[in-house]
């Protein structure tokens, strides 16, 4: 007989996680889950053994992805999924990004809106431990922040009084005080800028924040184990095979949670046989511009942690039936400025990265690799015209406007405004909606014809705007889990 649980959960990134932390709280205590990883515990040690790229090679090999140089996808597959890599930039997405057909005539509607995400969204920060500014935000809260703001660096500052309407400190799961709770103990962020390691641990990670679910005796972790499908009966997910140590094994389950990533997501339900709506299709990501500003007189590098500054002049109030909306992040990692004779301009100097809005195209997708099944096939065309064409026509603009108020040298565009190959954001495939046949899941993350099936991540988005997606995605999956 194969062991039957009240619920499977696939993966074990910050969808999976926030959404079985939600589940747990209203659960019995006898409630019996079994938490399915792909790749293995990697810790903390482990990872400052210079392990990291190799957590990243692992995982690059794991898809059939032809343009891999032009176009690399970033994840990790290993226990907390690829929050052991991110940055832990946690912006909210403002109200406009649910509604962008609505207000602009473009992309989609998503079924749900920022007012009832709020409280989830405040929720995650809460167990994040987001520093922010609540007195001087761009969005409606309900709650503090958790943690105070990490200093301005000096141009940030001088951003700061230039537009003190749309420049802001960026909200972070890098907490500017220790945290010690049941959760999580880490330490205060101390602007090492090397946020994909975090070499003192104190960046968020679902290892080091979400502890509970790890020592909770109804959860059963299992490490290497790559789920394969989910088997149905009558219209109901019944379990779900999976293979270990080149085993393939199958349990039954009341409810499986399927929180893989926007690449694998997708070829679960594909490998599945569940094809109906536009499973797969969709694939984007946010197109970033790194900017170098060269200030004159004016010293960087005086902030505490790696990204300090969120600029939204060119997204809040932006007309984006004409252009794509872009957030701008400034950064506090030292690069310097080398100019013969001239020690003072060491460090004047500031990096910035422009992020822009994509919208998801068709033709973008993940299909079932026939040839070799354990492995995503990724069809990529390139990002939508409305993304490449903002850029092309506006991102020299957008940069003077932004930090034409600072005393500068000169602000250069990096590589002459090529868009960076990736942003580490995956999104789009098994798309939110109301309409069964233009989406994969519905507002409450359900699968549109399984309904004991829950879909997580940033692979639900209809659209994804300019900001960051974590916190949206971690904030949807306990939306998710309140709604079952
Ligand atoms: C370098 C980098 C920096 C980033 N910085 C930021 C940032 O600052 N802010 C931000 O908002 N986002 C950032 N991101 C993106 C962020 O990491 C992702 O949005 C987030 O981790 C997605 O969560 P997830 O749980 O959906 O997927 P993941 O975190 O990718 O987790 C998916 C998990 O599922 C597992 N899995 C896959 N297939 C199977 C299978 N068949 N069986 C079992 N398990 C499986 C994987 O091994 C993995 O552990 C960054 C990403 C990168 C790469
Ligand atoms: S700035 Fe340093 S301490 Fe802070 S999160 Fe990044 S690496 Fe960790």
């Amino acid at each position: 007989m194969p062991e039957a649980f009240d619920i499977v959960v696939v993966g074990s990134g910050p969808a999976s996680a926030f959404f079985l932390h939600a589940w747990l709280a209203r659960a019995p205590a006898t409630a019996r889950v079994l938490w399915l990883e792909k790749g293995e515990l990697r810790t903390h040690a482990w990872r400052m053994q210079g392990e990291e790229d190799a957590l990243l090679d692992a995982s690059t090999r794991s898809v059939d992805n032809p343009q891999k140089r032009s176009k690399p996808w970033k994840y990790a597959h290993a226990v907390g999924g690829t929050s052991l890599l991110w940055w832990a930039c946690t912006p909210r997405f403002l109200p406009a990004d649910f509604e962008l057909r609505r207000r602009f005539g473009v992309g989609r509607d998503w079924p749900v809106g920022y007012d009832e995400l709020e409280p989830h969204y405040a929720e995650v920060e809460a167990l994040m431990a987001v520093a922010g500014d609540h007195e001087d935000t761009p969005f409606r809260r309900s709650t503090p922040y958790p943690q105070p703001p990490h200093r301005y660096t000096e141009p940030e500052r001088l951003l700061k009084a230039a537009w003190p309407e749309h420049f802001f400190h960026q909200p972070c799961a890098r907490p500017t005080r220790a945290v010690d709770g049941p959760n999580s103990k880490r330490p205060a962020c101390c602007a090492n800028g090397v946020c994909g390691r975090c070499p003192i641990d104190s960046k968020f990670t679902v290892l080091n924040g979400l502890r509970t679910l790890f020592e909770d005796p109804r959860v059963e972790l299992r490490t290497g184990c790559a789920v394969q499908s989910i088997e149905t009966k009558g219209g109901q997910a019944s379990g779900v095979v999976y293979r270990e140590k080149g085993r393939e094994q199958r349990v039954e389950a009341s409810l499986v949670a399927l929180g893989a990533n926007a690449l694998f997501n997708p070829h679960i339900l594909l490998r599945s046989g569940l094809d109906r709506g536009p499973v797969g299709r969709g694939l984007h990501e946010q197109a970033s511009v790194r900017v170098f500003v060269e200030l004159d007189g004016v010293d960087n590098f005086q902030g505490s942690t790696s990204i300090g500054g969120h600029g939204y002049m060119h997204y809040l109030g932006a007309d984006r039936s004409a252009r794509a909306a872009c957030l701008i992040e400034t950064w506090n990692v030292p690069h310097l400025r080398f100019e013969k004779g001239r020690p003072d301009k060491l460090r004047q100097l500031m990096a910035a990265q422009m992020i822009y809005e994509d919208l998801p195209r068709e033709d973008n997708r993940v299909v079932f690799n026939r040839a070799d099944p354990e492995r995503p096939k990724v069809i990529w065309h390139g990002r939508s015209e409305y993304a490449r064409e903002t850029i092309a026509a506006h991102a020299a603009a957008d940069a003077e406007r932004a930090f034409g108020a600072l005393p500068v040298d000169r602000i250069r565009l990096d590589k002459d405004g090529e868009i960076r190959d990736t942003e580490g954001h995956i999104l789009g495939t098994t798309r939110m909606g109301d309409d069964p046949e233009d989406s994969v899941v519905d507002r409450n993350l359900l699968h549109h014809q399984v309904r004991n099936l829950v879909v997580l991540g940033g692979s639900v988005f209809p659209t994804s705007g300019p900001a960051n997606p974590t916190l949206t995605l971690s904030a949807l999956s306990r939306w998710a889990a309140a709604k079952l």
